[in-house]
């Protein structure tokens, strides 16, 4: 068992030269408390399950481990399609890493922890309302199965953060692989120094994509499994109904894991260009947006990765992200709608029912798992049938719907369990989060701790979580979630 002073100190990253990051130690907060603690992401870290009182310094960094070079990393990145020459981490301090249970080596981050020499204007801190968000978020993600980087834990403390209105501050201990963006080439490729680009991809390849390392051509292949893992990520957000927000290049994972959890929202009721960010105002990064936005920022990436590659290699490469991002989604679909296979003509299907759930606002997450627990055998229930304005409409569908499930060779008995694992009962809704974000602003976290334990396991339906599987209240209307954090 470790603790968080014996953390791994010398990180990969800090193997980087020195124009790669920073060195930084985060400013201290006053009295620290803990907020939540993620017990079974830390005892997967090695880290102990329950945590001693000297916890919270470390989580807000006024102690760190033993040896620590604490440190910020330099990148760049296109936000909302115009190009940022310099960003960086300008509110994250890496302080170590930590082997998890499978062997892999994973940073720790602390999100607010002060500023950096990449803070700009901001405070380098991050508010207690937006790291409740992360945190929730990041592990309602991971019991989706979808790839995320983790929240290992909250910690706050009484500081006062200027936003919209006063606030208080807190720190998210992050936890991936890496934290390295599409931006950190970005950045070294638009500085012209390109042996610090292909520095930097021979360190991904060193360190997250080894198989790479045999192949002909490292870094076509490197390019081609970031295409590939962005495509699958990106066709779970769509699956789920998760919108991200704010899809800029330095908000894109290198490891294709969901990454900087900000204006975040899922989808409630279906609306195909919904935009969850209040500050998005021409809806570029809207629901039916997503997976263009990832390919134009992974054009980006592999713009960046020109002196590396050859240039018709890349656009070949490019190109296979549609059909790849397809076959993700119509495999996740296929699970959703509980096919045996996927036909081609099954898209017609999916779009004839978004189609009614767009003119109705079916409720996303309601609806799939309502059609989960859905009997072949009769007529739609009313439980679906009036999710619907133009029942009759739906009653088509449905007969559809029916008649495609006979080519499946099992019966309801084994489609239902199998659809109940790929639709969940439990997304991190906003309204959940604002629940949780009250409570907490008024000191008690206790809801933080339950809707996590909820949504650790969203597709195993608890009668006392049923609230938590239903539609918004009409308060939720007024919620609104933009950049501030
Ligand atoms: P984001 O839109 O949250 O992904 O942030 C974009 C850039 O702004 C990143 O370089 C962040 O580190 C930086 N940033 C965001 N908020 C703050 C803050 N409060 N203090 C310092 N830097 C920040
Ligand atoms: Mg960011």
């Amino acid at each position: 068992m470790h603790t968080f002073a014996d953390l791994i100190a010398n990180t990969r990253f800090a193997a980087l030269p020195d124009r790669f990051y920073s060195l930084v130690a985060p400013t201290p907060l006053p009295a620290p408390h803990l907020v939540a603690w993620n017990s079974a992401l830390a005892t997967e870290l090695d880290l102990p399950a329950q945590p001693g009182d000297d916890l919270p310094a470390y989580l807000v960094g006024n102690a760190l481990p033993k040896h620590a070079g604490p440190l910020a990393s330099v990148y760049c990145g296109h936000q909302f399609g115009v190009y940022v020459s310099q960003l960086g981490d300008g509110r994250a301090i890496l302080i170590g890493e930590a082997r998890d249970s499978s062997g892999t080596l994973q940073e720790i981050q602390l999100k607010g922890a002060g500023p950096t020499p990449y803070s700009r204007r901001g405070d380098g801190r991050a508010v207690l309302r937006s790291s409740i968000r992360e945190y929730l978020c990041s592990e309602a993600m991971h019991g989706l199965g979808i790839p995320t980087t983790r929240a290992l834990a909250i910690a706050g403390s009484p500081e006062r953060v200027w936003r919209e209105t006063a606030e208080t501050a807190a720190v998210v201990t992050r936890v991936a692989p890496t934290f390295v963006r599409f931006g950190h080439f970005e950045y070294f490729f638009y500085q012209n120094e390109h042996d610090a680009l292909r520095a930097l991809a021979d360190w991904t390849i060193t360190h997250c994509y080894p198989a790479c390392q045999s192949a002909a051509q490292p870094y076509l292949a490197l390019l081609d499994a970031v295409i590939e893992r962005t495509a699958l990520m990106i066709a779970h957000w769509q699956a789920v109904g998760f919108c991200h927000g704010v899809m800029n290049t330095d908000n894109m994972s290198i490891l294709g894991l969901t990454l900087d959890y900000g204006p975040f929202g899922f989808l409630d009721g279906f609306d195909a260009g919904h935009v969850c960010n209040h500050s998005d105002e021409s809806g570029r990064y809207a629901y039916n947006q997503q997976p263009q936005i990832a390919l134009w920022n992974l054009q980006c990436l592999a713009q960046a990765m020109l002196p590396l590659l050859e240039r018709d290699d890349a656009i070949a490469a490019l190109h296979r992200f549609q059909p790849l991002f397809e076959e993700a989604f119509s495999d996740l679909l296929q699970r959703k709608l509980g096919f045996d296979a996927w036909q081609e003509t099954d898209w017609a299907l999916v779009t004839g029912l978004l189609e009614l759930m767009q003119a109705a606002g079916t409720d996303w997450t309601i609806f799939w798992r309502t059609l989960s627990h859905t009997p072949s055998t009769s007529q739609a229930p009313a439980a679906l049938r009036d999710l619907f304005l133009d029942r009759d409409a739906f009653d088509g569908w449905f007969a559809a719907y029916r008649e495609r499930l006979l080519l499946n060779h099992g019966d309801d008995a084994i489609r239902l369990p199998a659809m109940q694992q790929a639709n969940p009962a439990y997304v991190l809704r906003n309204h959940l989060a604002e629940v949780a974000i009250r409570q907490a602003e008024a000191g008690d976290f206790s809801e933080i701790a339950r809707l996590q334990a909820c949504l650790a396991q969203p597709f195993e339906e608890r009668a006392e979580y049923a609230g938590y599987a239903a539609a918004p209240p009409d308060w939720a209307d007024t919620l609104s979630v933009s950049c501030s954090s």
